[in-house]
């Protein structure tokens, strides 16, 4: 909001992008600064040349819809106002996203490029004029460059009726199946009310906090069993409907629940990839399916019985977007609440939502159901997070450092009753393009399929968040409805006895479990 600096940014991305001639898709998550910011980079796009915009009604658009409409319309790319799941307000997070023409968040060149030509940048150019009215579907123009609105929803809702059973899911609802959907304030809610309650038939009422608010009615739009707390509480209270879901700020996240059974995002990819071929758009079979690091082996179980490449990538969703686009992956997901396919190139959060849905459809189970009948085939990857906060900068550097010094020596050794298989710090290359990322964060991993994984993360004026991710694999049938925390107590023992987290942090515990 400040002087000259979201102009800044744009006229940079115009300079390395090329503004003449283009089309690009507009949109954002509506939260506040959203209608400004969209009409100062109309009035910068047609100043820098491009002769189309496709902007969503009200300037809003989910990001998966923003994905679609950038690849439906074959557009040069688009730009995404939003802070994903950071909340929203006059003093809250604001964020600006520039996305290709595959659709995809942009890679690591261009947003280096124009980095670089942020720091030499001396003019933008804005043309001045009136305000394009936003509400208006159809037509506008500014000087030479068309402005269409177009509705946020339909070729979204369109997409997802071309992949599911609608009338599979349909039916289900109509067999009183009951469900909840948090949109939370956020952009979700008009997609989810048309697709949930217009087109499927649930309940009126069943997405709650369905408007998409400016400060997002003050709720924290990160959807995980804490901030998402309401629905939590309902899905495992006494009147629970059968499924529960939440999304994010922008809508590319998702959580979901069934009836007193929390389902982790890793669990949820390897259901998905299980059960896909239950799911029209699938039917053909996966080509692959991707994880990220951090992420639990479940989906590799599944990869591994069902005969899938399945590839292990850094964190960030670029990196799936390498492997979609040659056609090598279907699927893709990671732990922190975001799953995907090649139906766009963003992660998905009400496409999730619907994946579970023509899957409880279809096989005529509960929630609670598919996954003891998953764990019992596959076994189970018993996973949860550590998060240790706002950590001195120096001594959270400290302690990565001296684990990754450890890393050598650790194989054969025997800790908490647990035998290192392999210890290294993940470095990733793609197998598109052939490009390298290194220092993606440390991995032990030990006999039997257990590991703890290690990374820091927001290192910054207030500190690091060390991050601690754990995973013990029970084989099944047996041990496979034990409490996490109690099922992984061995890994957590082995990962203090190796890393050395209380003294290295000097805190007793996490500041988040999930
Ligand atoms: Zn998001």
């Amino acid at each position: 909001m400040g002087p000259h600096y979201l102009e800044n940014f744009l006229q940079a991305a115009f300079d390395v992008v090329g503004g003449a001639g283009k089309t690009l898709v507009l949109g954002g998550d509506g939260r506040f600064f959203n209608d400004r910011a969209a009409q100062v980079i109309l009035a910068m796009a047609a100043a820098n040349g491009v002769v189309r915009m496709i902007v969503g009604r009200g300037a809003i658009l989910s990001t998966p819809a923003a994905s679609h409409l950038i690849r439906l319309n074959k557009t040069d790319g688009g730009i995404i106002l939003s802070a994903s799941h950071n909340p929203g307000g006059r003093d809250e997070d604001f964020g600006v996203k520039f996305n290709m023409a595959n659709g995809g968040p942009a890679s690591e060149t261009l947003t280096e490029a124009i980095h670089a030509r942020s720091q030499t940048l001396s003019e933008y150019r804005l043309w001045q004029g009136a305000d394009v009215d936003l509400g208006r579907i159809g037509r506008h123009r500014i000087g030479e460059m068309v402005v269409d609105v177009v509705d946020p929803v339909t070729d979204y809702a369109a997409l997802m009726e071309s992949l599911f059973d609608f009338p599979a899911i349909r039916a289900l609802f109509q067999r009183g199946f009951r469900m909840r959907m948090d949109a939370m304030n956020a952009v979700t809610g008009p997609y989810a009310v048309e697709i949930l309650e217009n087109r499927l038939g649930t309940m009126r009422g069943t997405v709650v906090n369905a408007t998409p608010l400016p400060d997002f009615g003050g709720l924290h739009p990160d959807p995980n069993p804490t901030w998402a707390h309401a629905l939590m509480a309902e899905l495992m209270g006494p009147a629970a409907p059968d499924f529960g879901a939440a999304s994010d700020g922008d809508g590319d996240r998702n959580m979901v629940v069934g009836r007193g059974i929390y389902v982790s995002p890793s669990d949820s990819l390897a259901v998905l990839a299980a059960n896909a071929h239950l799911v029209p758009g699938y039917a053909k079979g996966l080509a692959g399916v991707a994880r990220s690091m951090p992420t639990s082996a479940a989906v590799d179980r599944v990869a591994a019985a069902l005969g899938l490449a399945c590839h292990e990538t850094p964190t960030g969703w670029k990196f799936f977007g390498n492997l979609l686009d040659a056609g090598r992956v279907t699927l893709c997901g990671e732990e922190s609440f975001g799953t995907g396919s090649d139906h766009l190139r963003e992660k998905d959060g009400l496409w999730a939502v619907l994946m579970w849905l023509n899957i409880l459809a279809a096989r005529g189970q509960s929630v609670a159901k598919v996954m003891a009948d998953h764990w019992v085939r596959f076994g189970r990857n018993y996973y949860s997070r550590h998060d240790y906060e706002a950590v001195e900068t120096a001594r959270a550097e400290a302690l990565m450092a001296a684990l990754r010094a450890r890393l050598p020596s650790l194989p054969g050794q025997e800790v908490a009753g647990l035998t290192v298989a392999k210890a290294d710090d993940f470095s990733y290359v793609d197998p598109v393009d052939g490009s390298v990322s290194q220092g993606q964060g440390v991995r032990v991993m030990f006999d039997g399929g257990s590991r703890f994984v290690m990374r820091l993360s927001g290192t910054g004026t207030e500190g690091a968040t060390l991050r601690l991710y754990l995973e013990r694999y029970a084989p099944g049938p047996g041990g496979l409805d034990l409490d996490p925390q109690q099922a992984l107590a061995p890994v957590i023992a082995a990962a203090e006895a190796i890393a050395g987290i209380v003294a290295g942090t000097g805190r007793q515990g996490p500041d988040v479990v999930t």
